[in-house]
């Protein structure tokens, strides 16, 4: 299949790490649909808030009749959360959850048997150092990026024989609003700092490797998870 005629689904693209790789991949060649929580009137673009699992199956009816079927997935809304153990409103867990895993747990689930069909498949997910590490004061944010690695690695082997790839990036700190709103300027100063590169990861970085990890040439990475972190994740 040729890249003008793959069909990319990115999930909270309306800003962010997700908006530069929907601009990366349409100036590569692929149809992108985007979808965020904000309204925005663009073409090939629809909002839903992802902590409802109804609005799930909303989004994944509404891409199907209007843009057609998904041959590439990149399971990427989400959203932080830095707040004690003893602090965490209960309701904020299932919130979280539902936002950064299960909505996309599900939608994968909806958009699988198409890729299975056609023998061809490409998913990425978004996850973060913080579910590799653990970080202090973000257990939550931390617990449901690493239930992508289960994910990422069980899916890999049970879609291996559809041609289906499922691979996983881990970002560190990224230079989009998430990281802005986290992060005030003494506590940005201290953490780059502590990263061995000085610096934030620029989101046109994580696109890049999106656009490697989807092509051809990548074929036979699966199962696997990428640290796109500045040397984060190697220790201190
Ligand atoms: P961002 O805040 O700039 O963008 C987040 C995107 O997710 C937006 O499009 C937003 O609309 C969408 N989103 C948030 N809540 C949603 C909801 N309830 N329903 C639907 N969509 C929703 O953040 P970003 O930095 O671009 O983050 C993208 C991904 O990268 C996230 O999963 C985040 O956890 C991960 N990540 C970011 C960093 C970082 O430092 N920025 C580090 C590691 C991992």
């Amino acid at each position: 299949m040729k890249t003008e005629t793959k069909k990319v689904l990115i999930t909270g693209s309306s800003g962010g790490i997700g908006k530069i790789t929907a601009e990366t991949l349409l100036n590569a060649g692929y149809q992108v649909f985007k979808t965020g929580s904000r309204e925005l009137k663009e073409k090939n673009y629809f909002s839903a808030d992802l902590s409802s699992l109804e609005n799930v199956k909303k989004l994944y009816n509404y891409v199907k009749e209007n843009f057609g079927d998904i041959d590439i997935l990149i399971n990427n809304a989400g959203q932080y959360l830095y707040s004690p153990i003893e602090k965490t409103d209960i309701k904020e867990t299932e919130k979280i959850f539902n936002i950064n895993f299960l909505s996309h747990y599900y939608l994968t689930s909806l958009i699988v048997p198409y890729m299975k069909d056609n023998g061809f498949g490409r998913i990425i997910n978004i996850s973060s150092i913080s579910g590799v590490v653990g970080e202090a004061n973000a257990s939550l944010y931390s617990s449901t990026k690493s239930a992508f690695f289960g994910f990422t690695k069980s899916l890999a082997l049970e879609l291996a024989q559809y041609n289906i790839t499922v691979n996983s990036i881990s970002p560190g700190w990224v230079e989009t609003n998430l990281a802005e709103n986290a992060l005030n300027e003494e506590e940005k100063k201290e953490t780059i700092d502590i990263i061995p590169q000085k610096r934030f990861v620029e989101p046109v970085e994580i696109a890049n490797l999106v656009k490697y990890l989807i092509s051809n040439e990548a074929k036979g990475l699966t199962g696997q998870n990428i640290n796109l972190c500045a040397g984060l994740s190697c220790g201190c």
